[in-house]
């Protein structure tokens, strides 16, 4: 079998070297790069806090066992950090909704401990400023972050060391599926196999649609402010409210803001400031220093948010492969998805196919 794996992200590599493990040919195209848009521009917490759920939380949990245990395999172990997350509250708002995340990890026996404050600095992040925190501190020691381009890296190197393994940087323009097989067209000719996967990230349901499915995969952007070199002994990845931040792995911090609201108008320059001084409240030593860098990236984010696994509709030979989370699922989804691809459905990905948005694909067919 030669199946052509379209975008080289974390999703892309992972589900090509867990089909090459398993003796299968496999074509991965990429129109700039190896991990060059959401899968190096990112975050990358590793983590299931918010996402309790079921079966989104099973999921989540053993995407994390995973993703350690495949790090170990492949030699890249030094790009995971899961030495734990920090999580406290800013507003009366984001206590109460820690403690309902809390509440529910603690039911599903996940290892939540509490510190107080002043325990947070003395044992474990002496460089945090703590003041004026009034409850514990939550740490989930199971949770952390992953240097995504160098793992992804890792899972390039891998493919490549196998034989049947071949990597072509051109842009994927048009897809024609038949009966038997499949032609990917590209910038630079046709390339054809017997399987194309689509994991194309934001671009994923534009392809899609070449092949007659509707999928919406939203882009949502995200503003990463980067410090420049701090002696900061940081290890852990820390939730404080609307903010985040972690050590980037190159003696710096990194550090965005989710779902509080920045002031309209507000461009990606100013949103970094605006982290930059609710950071230096936390990081004192950050005070008044200007961004290293400042990163725009680009989650692609289903329309219900939820992963998308699956044949296409009417379509037994194009695989579609996104997340919204993909670096903490990305190495297991990759997993499952091969094994579907060789004949063998999993189970729990039932909730993820792309037939629940099969309602829209009938009605677009119906209106042409
Ligand atoms: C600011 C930000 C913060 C985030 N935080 C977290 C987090 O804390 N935890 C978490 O788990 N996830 C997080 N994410 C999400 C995570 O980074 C993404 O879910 C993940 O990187 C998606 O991987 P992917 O392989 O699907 O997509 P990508 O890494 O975007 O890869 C898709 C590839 O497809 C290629 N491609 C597209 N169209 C074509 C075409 N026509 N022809 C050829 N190639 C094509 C692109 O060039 C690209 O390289 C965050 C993302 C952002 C932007």
């Amino acid at each position: 079998m030669h199946v052509i794996v379209v975008g080289a992200g974390i999703l892309g590599l992972s589900v090509s070297h867990h089909l090459l493990e398993r003796g299968v040919k496999v074509t991965a195209i990429d129109r700039i790069g190896p991990a060059a848009l959401a899968s190096s521009t990112t975050f990358a917490c590793i983590n299931y806090f918010n996402y309790w759920h079921e079966p989104y939380f099973t999921l989540r949990r053993n995407s994390i066992d995973y993703t350690r245990e495949l790090a170990a395999q492949l030699g890249v172990s030094q790009w995971l950090h899961l030495q734990g997350t920090l999580r406290w509250g800013e507003t009366p708002d984001s206590w109460d909704k820690l403690n309902r995340s809390v509440n529910a990890l603690i039911e599903r026996g996940v290892a939540v401990e509490f510190f107080s404050p002043a325990d947070v600095r003395r044992h474990l992040e002496p460089d945090l400023n703590v003041d004026g925190i009034a409850r514990d501190i939550v740490r989930i020691p199971n949770e952390g972050w992953m240097d995504g381009a160098p793992f992804v890296g890792g899972l390039l190197a891998a493919a490549q060391a196998r034989s049947g393994f071949s990597w072509r940087c051109t842009r994927v323009t048009g897809l024609e599926t038949r009966a038997s097989s499949v032609t990917v067209r590209t910038d630079h000719g046709p390339i054809d196999g017997d399987v194309v996967v689509l994991a194309a990230g934001v671009d994923t349901g534009s392809l899609a649609a070449i092949l007659g499915t509707q999928l919406t995969v939203r882009s949502d952007p995200g503003t990463l402010f980067v410090s420049h070199y701090l002696p900061s002994r940081l290890t852990h990845t820390c939730y404080a409210g609307h903010l985040h931040f972690r050590p980037d792995g190159a003696g710096r911090i990194m550090a965005g803001h989710h779902g509080g609201e920045f002031p309209p108008g507000c461009t990606p320059g100013m949103e970094a400031q605006l982290i930059a001084e609710q950071l230096s409240r936390r990081l004192p030593a950050l005070r008044n220093m200007p961004p290293h860098a400042v990163l725009i990236g680009a989650r692609p984010v289903p329309e219900d948010g939820l992963p998308v696994l699956g044949w296409l509709h009417r379509q037994p030979r194009a695989y579609v492969l996104t997340c919204h989370s993909g670096m903490t699922l990305g190495c297991y989804l990759g997993r499952l998805a091969s094994q579907e691809i060789l004949g063998d459905p999993v189970k729990q990905l039932a909730p993820y196919r792309p037939e629940r948005f099969a309602a829209t694909t009938v009605a677009a067919e119906a209106s042409l």
